[in-house]
């Protein structure tokens, strides 16, 4: 497109705290000049029959069409015949890979002041299957299953994303010492592509040593790329490195370029409603999806200005230990625009 025509992206403001924290990069994009027209999508109320959900069928659309959107927490509903909405997702869109960046904010201190790593998990197979059965009573089993194909696809982008952003290493998490067969397999598809990118520096490194060397030095890694359910843990886990589900941002990625940003925190009933929530994450969701359509100017003005707001310290909500309400957040993250 060029700069007079807006970009149009989907917007899900979610549940819970996700319309307040929408509303929020609603405002912080508009004072930006961002050239974004959004979509706005609701969950229904009703299940779906074609997308057996209560995503219905035109939001789902609108993603594919738009190509890029951004998703606040979703409540799954409790009940029988519908899937998760989460789940619908990243079926339908084929969102086989959730990238997390996760780096210290300055000001705002930690235990570490270098944390600067990224997360890449693969995101529709491994032990989320939902292949689980009972073999006879009080005996179950659950399938982990791993593909060649998903195990290439999330490997090739991992050291794509490595090398377009500058980044030294890639190191592949796994188990394979007993999961000889399952993560075996996706190691050998990390080492095949590790060997078209010859400038990046490969490392496997087993998954329970992966969490003691991050508690202890987060600096080691640079990018760690992962099977579906080991990328669940240690993306939250390097979350809390840097000060919690109120901070850290996301973006999945789908066939065909399709690029849905997403906040990782849930819908936060406990504080809904109430002007209280830090709606961080989902700014800076929505800031590494202005980074995917390569407006980088526009990203780097909003990232900064959030990050002074924090550095700052005046003005921060009840999860970094603050008073401000998410509208005062927003308003002195505007002011630093
Ligand atoms: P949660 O992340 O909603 O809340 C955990 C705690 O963190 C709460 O105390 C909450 O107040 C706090 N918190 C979360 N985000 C915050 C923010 N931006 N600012 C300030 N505080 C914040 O997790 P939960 O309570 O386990 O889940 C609630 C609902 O969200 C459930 O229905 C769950 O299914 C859903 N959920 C959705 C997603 C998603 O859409 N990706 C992810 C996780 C949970």
């Amino acid at each position: 497109s060029s700069p007079s025509t807006p970009i149009r992206a989907t917007l899900f403001p979610g549940d819970g705290i996700g319309p307040e924290i929408a509303e929020s990069v609603k405002q912080v994009f508009q004072l930006a000049e961002v050239p974004i027209e959004w979509e706005e999508h609701y969950v229904g109320d009703q299940i779906d029959p074609r997308t057996q959900s209560f995503l219905t069928w035109e939001s789902l659309e609108s993603v594919r069409r738009n190509g890029v959107g951004l998703k606040g927490p979703m409540a799954t509903p409790i009940g029988k015949g519908h899937r998760s909405l989460n789940l619908t997702l990243r079926k339908e869109l084929n969102l086989f890979a959730n990238v997390r960046p996760c780096y210290s904010l300055p000001g705002y201190k930690t235990r570490y002041d270098d944390v600067n790593l990224i997360t890449i998990r693969e995101n529709t197979e491994g032990e989320y299957s939902g292949l689980e059965h009972q073999v006879v009573r009080g005996v179950v089993e659950s399938l982990k299953i791993i593909t060649r194909q998903a195990s290439l696809r999330v490997a090739e982008y991992a050291f794509h994303y490595a090398k377009a952003h500058g980044r030294e290493r890639v190191s592949a998490i796994h188990k394979a010492n007993i999961m000889q067969k399952t993560d075996g397999l996706f190691l050998k598809c990390c080492r095949e592509v590790a060997e078209k990118y010859p400038e990046i520096v490969y490392e496997e490194v087993v998954i329970d040593n992966c969490c003691m060397m991050l508690v202890k030095n987060p600096a080691l890694f640079d990018v760690l790329v992962m099977p579906n359910l080991y990328g669940d843990i240690i993306s939250d886990l390097c979350a809390g490195l840097i000060g919690g589900l109120g901070l850290t941002p996301s973006l999945n990625i789908g066939e065909g370029g399709i690029a849905l940003a997403e906040a990782v925190h849930g819908s936060a009933p406990d504080i809904a409603g109430k002007n209280m929530a830090n709606p961080t994450a989902l700014l800076l969701s929505a800031v590494s999806m202005l980074r995917h359509l390569e407006l980088h100017d526009k990203a780097d003005r909003i990232q900064n200005a959030i990050l002074k707001t924090i550095a700052e310290g005046k003005y921060r909500t009840g999860d970094l230990g603050g008073s401000a309400s998410t509208t005062d957040f927003t308003k002195a993250i505007c002011g630093h625009l």
